[in-house]
């Protein structure tokens, strides 16, 4: 096995695209506990090359998107950002460098006139100006020259070191018509200048890998240890994308995802503890991640599981924890009442019983809504799944023993108890018409507590309503 020397310095090096996939996510949390784990560097690189966009805004997207996954900043093992962009002097003496050794070469070929040297577009570059001679001019792209013979053996600790022959390594360019250096060679001199020693990245790159790696021999230096993190799949097993899956990390924590479970499940994607001991808080999870233990096969992004951790998350939080997460959720603009309607009170009333109920923070409202609207929000299916007939009758009974017992959750029962007696029913059916009439739904928070917080007021004067459009 090889070992990467120590102390590690490995990047995380995003080019902006305006939103932070979860797949970078994972990449970037590797990266980041191979850092910490071994007291070494996270440097953080934004590959902007693409200069038409807004560099400030990226970054402080990418910054506070890595600082919601813990990848803070302000700790000692965080440098950066660098940018890509302020180092083209460097990519541009490294092609210049190339060139005058002899490694590189000019190509004035179009690409039409490649298609037909080889006869084939998915053919790469056949060499046709190798031997030319030609110098730079506007409109020549810097080809670099690889070997003829030989193997490039690439080592990766999650691949084993494949070996890529250079004769099928094509004469790839490293600066463009204009001068401008390509991303292939970008990357190479910013990793060298960042003295990155392992590179942890998704596998998309591993067919640029063996180029790289000719070219940091050429520039005379070691090519650092290679890891190819296994793509993300979704349910269908088609790689994850942002035209057809959700992938924005801030999706996810905007609808109520807790960025530990988060973080913990995408800790899992392609890797797991030795112990299978899923669910740990990160600390553990950085000591215990190795980084040549990650499986190569794509790693299906489970959002069922990913819910299920999040509830876990969720039912560990003290209450009052709870309470306060829910706040974007419950408190207005965005929850459907007003703010006026809404009573903390009542709220932390339920929350206890809320909390055990959902997986995801934005399902909040519709559990405690029949509490903060001034008519329960009617899911119609609910409706005639529970008013049947004698519905009417159990309800015009169950209206007259509330009206006068005593409001609390033990007496509720038992009129409820009561009233199922009446018409020979098992208390779960009478309870139905009951909970649509005051929720409007058939699923919900437990009836009784839930009737207690609702207060004798509401419910008959609801329950009236039900009774009125069944007449
Ligand atoms: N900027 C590249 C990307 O976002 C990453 C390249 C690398 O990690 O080497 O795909």
């Amino acid at each position: 096995m090889t070992v990467a020397p120590s102390p590690v310095r490995v990047r995380f090096a995003p080019s902006p695209t305006g939103m932070f996939h979860v797949g970078g996510a994972r990449s970037a949390l590797y990266n980041w506990a191979t850092a910490r784990q071994r007291g070494g560097t996270f440097v953080l690189r934004i590959e902007d090359t693409d200069a038409a966009r807004n560099r400030e805004e990226w970054t402080e997207g990418i910054i506070s998107a890595l600082a919601s996954i813990g990848i803070s900043k302000a700790d000692p093992a965080f440098e950066g950002p660098s940018f890509q962009s302020q180092n083209e002097t460097r990519h541009r003496e490294a092609a210049a460098g190339l060139y005058a050794a002899g490694l590189a070469y000019y190509c004035d070929c179009t690409r039409e006139q490649v298609t037909e040297h080889t006869g084939s577009q998915q053919l790469g570059y056949d060499g046709f100006c190798r031997e030319r001679g030609l110098g730079f001019e506007a409109g020549r792209a810097l080809r670099f020259r690889t070997p003829d013979e030989g193997v490039t053996v690439v080592v990766d600790l999650i691949r084993g070191n494949p070996q890529f022959p250079n004769a099928a390594i094509e004469d790839f360019a490293i600066a463009r018509g204009n001068g401008s250096p390509v991303f292939l060679l970008a990357n190479v001199v910013d990793d060298l200048d960042e003295g990155i020693t392992q590179v942890i990245r998704g596998e998309e790159h591993l067919s640029n890998t063996p180029k790289q790696q000719l070219l940091w021999r050429a520039l005379g230096a070691e090519p650092p240890v290679w890891a190819h993190l296994p793509v993300i799949v979704n349910e269908k097993r088609q790689k994850l994308s942002k035209r057809r899956d959700k992938v924005a990390l801030e999706d996810y924590l905007a609808e109520g995802y807790l960025p530990e479970a988060v973080v913990n499940y995408l800790m899992l994607l392609g890797w797991g503890p030795k112990d299978d001991v899923e669910i740990r808080p990160y600390a553990e999870l950085e000591q215990l991640f190795r980084v040549e233990d990650v499986n190569g096969s794509s790693a299906f992004f489970d959002i069922k599981k990913l819910a299920s951790f999040n509830g876990e998350y969720i039912r560990a939080l003290p209450v009052d924890e709870f309470v306060a997460a829910c706040a974007p959720w419950i408190s207005s603009p965005r929850a459907p009442w007003s703010a006026e309607a809404f009573d903390p009170a009542q709220f932390a009333a339920v929350a206890g019983l809320a909390q055990t109920r959902i997986s995801v923070l934005s399902e909040i409202t519709a559990y405690v809504d029949f509490l903060f609207l001034d008519e329960p929000v009617r899911d119609e299916v609910s409706w005639a799944k529970a008013m049947k007939e004698g519905s009417a009758d159990l309800l015009r009974e169950a209206r007259r023993r509330l009206a006068e017992t005593v409001w609390e959750t033990a007496p509720l029962k038992a009129v409820l108890e009561e009233t199922a007696a009446v018409f020979g029913l098992k208390l779960g059916k009478a309870q139905a018409p009951v909970r649509v009439a005051l929720t409007g739904r058939t699923v919900g928070l437990p009836l009784f507590e839930s009737l207690e917080v609702l207060g004798r007021e509401r419910t008959l004067v609801r329950l009236d309503k039900a009774l009125a459009e069944l007449a």
